[in-house]
């Protein structure tokens, strides 16, 4: 049983994309599967951890280059998933690699800390919303993303939830994101205008605060100041 076998029994996220019909399409001809990192990346790997110790404990698996789209992301619990066009050249870690691993490191917290980060975003404006409150044909359109699968609806302001849609026909990248009014049911293309914006597109507040912390959480004591301070 590989890492990837791991993770499955713990997320399930393969399984689901295959189960729905829009997100099997948008990831027809990738390959997840596991690669083979070069020497210099593996080394650039190894270093990661003395440059954001935020992801020591992590583990690290390098994919296929078109796997989910090439996006780098985590699966549970505790599994950083690189495909291979996202990896350094050289055998240090770029500026760049360092946020992108620092960003995957939040999601990691965030997956091992749920109270902690509803009591935060509860004070930031955003509600966890229970998946049936979201009408099925909605939820049918979904894009699933394994770092936000766990609590994929939240509300802002108690009343909008976004939530990233695929197209018919369109690949993972293809998203509109759909803002349904829980007050009303209506399904509108664009945020209320109490959503921080323009230019402001994160459809998860997951993601949010990992672009917001990505450039600053290098280490744990980082990334808790960080929490407090919001
Ligand atoms: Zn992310």
């Amino acid at each position: 049983m590989d890492v990837l076998d791991k993770a499955e029994l713990h997320d399930g996220y393969r399984s689901r994309c295959r189960a729905n019909r829009l997100n099997a399409a948008a990831r027809q001809g990738q390959e997840y599967e596991l690669d083979a990192a070069t020497p210099a990346a593996t080394l650039c790997i190894q270093s990661i951890r003395d440059t954001v110790p935020l992801v020591e404990g992590c583990e690290f698996a390098v994919l296929h280059a078109t796997a989910d789209g090439g996006m780098p992301h985590t699966r549970a619990p505790n599994l950083i998933c690189l495909p291979t066009g996202t990896l350094p050249k050289g055998s240090q870690p770029t500026p760049t690699f360092c946020e992108t691993i620092a960003h995957e490191g939040i999601h990691i917290h965030q997956r091992k800390y749920p109270a902690e980060w509803r009591a935060l975003l509860r004070k930031k404006g955003w509600e966890p919303v229970a998946t049936e409150a979201i009408p099925e044909d909605l939820r049918a359109q979904a894009r699933l993303n394994p770092d936000t699968m766990a609590a994929p609806y939240w509300a802002w302001k108690g009343a909008h939830v976004p939530i990233p849609c695929l197209i018919e026909g369109g690949g993972l990248n293809d998203i509109r994101t759909r803002w349904l009014d829980l007050r009303t049911g209506a399904i509108l293309h664009t945020p209320p205008k109490s959503f921080p914006g323009p230019g402001h597109s994160y459809d998860h507040p997951f993601e949010e605060y990992a672009y917001a912390f990505q450039t600053s959480a290098r280490s744990l004591a980082d990334l808790n100041e960080l929490l407090a301070s919001k």
